[in-house]
């Protein structure tokens, strides 16, 4: 098999499942429980957080927060934000963003909150001058995301954060997609809370981080115990805490390479130079903008991208369409849409994203396989 489709979810590596293993078994206490078969527990918590605090630069006095992952992260941050500036009714948010974004804006713009949602250019780069001249007095929080998870266009955080600190604004960007793939320095680049999931960094599915800047006001979506400080309530999922961790030291190491990095953009790279080649009527959505180095979204003109991804899927190649199946009807990709595609070409996107275990023969065997399949596909 050929698996790109790791914007989706990522495979779990076994110094990740290995250091997981006993937290299923022998290591079953509760960290919130007084003797010390449970107690224990929390140095692992605490050791956990240092490690994924270090992959996104994190002061020690941050609050790093363990949550179930990027969705709960994001509906908590942006819940949080309203609950703690009542008065405060308007938020900055993309045309762009990951539905637990941006159905969490759609709910609170039903409760009266005025939504700004700045738009993006034909390769998917937001429109900086007009999310400048939106921020207002009432706005209670810019939501950008960090890199898009079907384009995987960057986003200018550092002159978006540069920009609410000179304003007073929180900012908060989801950073799901770009951890672990790009530097990320939050001490460097102020947000003043960020998203993280650690099944899409080699970690598991299940858990993720929520981070706010020391001294910003935080309210928890999730209420009971009083587990991690009150700002998240529920027995820790200690196997998912310490997997998160190892992924996290994997990832930062990884980052730090060059080298490594390099090689991940070199074989994403071929990829789309091979199909250019190769395959004619393509487009490469966000060529022209700064991406993350493992994702290309492409537009085979004149193919219906399910069954493209069908057909792929026999073939043994794991992708993603740029349309979303719910409940039977097929939705054409929000993103692609915004940057000016229509529904046709939304339908005709397959989204390739690679990770550090893609392999050069893998690429060259999708430049071989695809050219057969879209031709094979265009004659029907
Ligand atoms: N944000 C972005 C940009 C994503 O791509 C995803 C998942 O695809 C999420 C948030 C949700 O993360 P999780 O699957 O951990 O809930």
């Amino acid at each position: 098999m050929i698996y790109l489709d790791n914007n989706a979810t990522t495979y779990l590596p076994p110094e990740v499942r290995e250091a997981m293993m006993p937290y299923f078994s022998e290591e079953y206490g509760n960290a919130a429980s007084v003797h010390t078969f449970g107690s224990r527990l929390m140095n692992q918590m605490d050791s956990a957080r240092e490690s994924v605090g270090r992959l996104i630069g994190a002061d020690p006095k941050d609050d790093l927060t363990f949550t179930s992952g990027g969705t709960e992260s994001n509906n908590a941050i942006l819940y949080s934000v309203v609950k703690k500036f009542p008065n405060r009714r308007h938020i900055i948010t993309s045309t762009v963003e990951h539905s637990s974004v941006a159905k969490v804006a759609e709910d609170l713009e039903k409760q009266g909150y005025e939504i700004t949602r700045v738009p993006v250019d034909r390769e998917g780069r937001l429109d900086l001058n007009f999310f400048k001249n939106s921020i207002r007095s009432d706005t209670a929080l810019v939501t950008l995301m960090w890199a898009n998870n079907e384009t995987g266009v960057l986003s200018p955080v550092a002159e978006i954060s540069k920009i609410t600190r000179q304003k007073g604004v929180l900012f908060h960007s989801d950073a799901v997609q770009a951890i672990g793939k790009v530097k990320i320095n939050v001490s460097e680049t102020p947000v003043d809370f960020l998203s993280v999931s650690a099944h899409k960094l080699h970690g598991p599915k299940g858990i993720g981080l929520l981070y706010v800047r020391k001294g910003v006001p935080f309210a928890p979506l999730i209420l009971g115990g009083a587990q991690q400080n009150g700002r998240r309530a529920g027995t820790e999922n200690m196997a998912g805490i310490v997997g998160f961790a190892v992924a996290s030291d994997m990832a930062q190491k990884f980052v730090a390479d060059v080298k490594k990095l390099e090689q991940e953009e070199k074989l994403c790279r071929k990829l789309e130079e091979g199909l250019l080649n190769r395959v004619s009527d393509i487009t490469i959505a966000g060529q022209g903008a700064q991406r993350i180095p493992n994702t290309s979204q492409i537009i085979f003109e004149q193919t219906e991208g399910e069954a493209l991804l069908q057909m792929m899927s026999d073939a043994g190649i794991y992708a993603s369409g740029g349309s979303t199946c719910t409940a039977g009807t097929t939705q054409p990709s929000h993103v692609l849409l915004a940057m000016g595609f229509n529904e046709k070409q939304s339908g005709a996107a397959i989204r390739f994203s690679l990770s550090r275990y893609t392999t050069e023969d893998e690429i060259n065997g999708v430049l071989e396989i695809m050219p057969k399949l879209v031709s094979k596909l265009r004659s029907i």
